[in-house]
């Protein structure tokens, strides 16, 4: 394993678990590109189906976990 920006051997590997609570949320971006007028005209259109499904549709959240393996060079400090 060399180091990505100076060539260096000298490179740590670590396997890093990451475990987080991820609500899925739209991101702002969607927000204000779409969320705005989106929801409304959904609302308006599926108001009733809206209603339903927002009644017995489990919660967005889980417990995600995942493995990620990091390099560390030692050198320089650069991290990948
Ligand atoms: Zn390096």
């Amino acid at each position: 394993m060399k180091c990505k920006k100076c060539g260096s051997e000298n490179v740590n590997v670590q396997v890093v678990t990451e475990t987080k609570l991820k609500t899925k949320h739209h991101g702002i971006i969607y927000w204000l590109l779409i969320g705005w007028w989106l929801k409304p005209i959904l609302w308006f259109f599926l108001t009733i189906p809206m209603l339903i499904i927002a009644i017995f549709r489990p919660k967005k959240q889980k417990l995600k976990q995942k493995q990620k393996s990091m390099s560390v060079c030692q050198s320089c400090g650069y991290k990948w």
